[in-house]
């Protein structure tokens, strides 16, 4: 089979990247390297079984004619590129809104033209700012003012799903839709403000943990490879076409209790500093204070179990972490 990947060159388009090359399908990945990075895929392409089944192209989902090929060409594809990151977002307004809906609109319109499958990946963002849980597929959503930028991400991730969700209606394309929640794992960078390797980074420096706020916001947190399992099986599943998926971790904790863990995880002498949301990000910001999936939907569907624990995360990424100075 040929997939295609946008964003392939990121954090969890290199895991999906992998997962289908050792299943011994073709891939196809685009990427602009925005945030992404060659360096996530560059022991793909140096692997000799995987040299003649990887192709990566270096552009932009707004490039429609290399979109067209490339969708052309394969047989599935999953739309990961996007302006991720809340730091991202608040940094690169402009284009973070351009990429997730224009780049979206033309993936959508080839994938509809050429009758491929596709999974649109979407964020728990688009809940807003709920406190209750578990958050269900069907909950309302609520979102801050205009003026507070983050919620940009969450209304154009938002408008990505309506238009999904519109072409499943009006032309049958096999379109699924998957929600991510915090997602985690090696090769996820902390320079667009993701917590795990920012704290990581922090506790193997032997700095000061940044807490942000006083710590009691909550999280669940997913291993990568769970979420890629569960991406490739919802692309094939008929019964998932036209529909929202939740894709998320169990195990709920609060940031601050996760400062502590990997301070005990790593070994570190550090200290945990919290730092009020203003100084971090401005008097714009809104954190989010509780985010937990309910995964009842994607578990009957497909049996989807996240299987990894939060203290078996926290040792991979701390691996991968040690063994990489160069990391932020
Ligand atoms: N956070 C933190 N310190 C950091 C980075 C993030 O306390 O250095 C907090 C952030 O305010 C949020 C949580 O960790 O409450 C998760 O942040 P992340 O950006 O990883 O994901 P989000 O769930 O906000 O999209």
């Amino acid at each position: 089979m040929r997939v295609l990947i946008s964003g392939g060159a990121g954090f969890i388009g290199s895991h999906l990247a992998e997962a289908y090359l050792e299943n011994g399908d073709e891939v196809y990945i685009i990427d602009d390297l925005s945030t992404g990075s060659l360096d996530n895929i560059a022991h793909l392409k140096t692997k000799s079984a995987y040299q003649k089944r990887l192709f990566v192209h270096i552009d932009t989902i707004l490039n429609r004619d290399i979109l067209m090929e490339l969708v052309g060409t394969c047989d599935v594809v999953h739309h990961l590129a996007a302006a991720v990151g809340v730091e991202f977002i608040l940094d690169h307004p402009m284009e973070s809104i351009t990429t997730n809906i224009q780049g979206t609109e033309i993936v959508l319109e080839l994938c509809n033209k050429f009758k491929k499958r596709v999974l649109i990946a979407s964020t728990s963002e688009v809940y807003g700012k709920h406190t209750h849980a578990p958050l269900v597929e069907t909950d309302n959503i609520i979102y801050g003012p205009s003026s507070k930028f983050r919620w940009s991400y969450a209304a154009s991730k938002l408008m990505d799903e309506f238009m999904a969700l519109a072409y499943f209606r009006t032309t049958g394309l096999n379109v699924t839709v998957a929600r991510l929640f915090n997602t985690v794992g090696p090769r996820q960078t902390g320079a667009y403000g993701m917590v795990i390797p920012r704290l990581v980074g922090q506790a193997l420096r032997n700095e000061p943990l940044t807490v942000y706020g006083d710590g009691k916001q909550t999280r669940t947190f997913t291993y990568v490879r769970d979420v890629v399992w569960a991406f490739m099986r919802l692309v094939e599943n008929p019964e998932a076409f036209g529909q929202v998926f939740n894709i998320g971790g169990v195990e709920e904790i609060s940031i601050g209790d996760l400062a502590k863990r990997i301070i005990t995880v790593s070994g570190s002498s550090s200290t945990i500093q919290f730092i009020p949301y203003d100084k971090a990000f401005g008097k714009d910001f809104e954190d989010m204070q509780r985010r937990v999936p309910g995964i009842e939907k994607v578990r009957k569907l497909i049996g989807f179990d996240p299987k990894t624990h939060l203290d078996a995360i926290l040792t991979k990424v701390i691996s991968y972490m040690r063994n990489r100075t160069d990391i932020v």
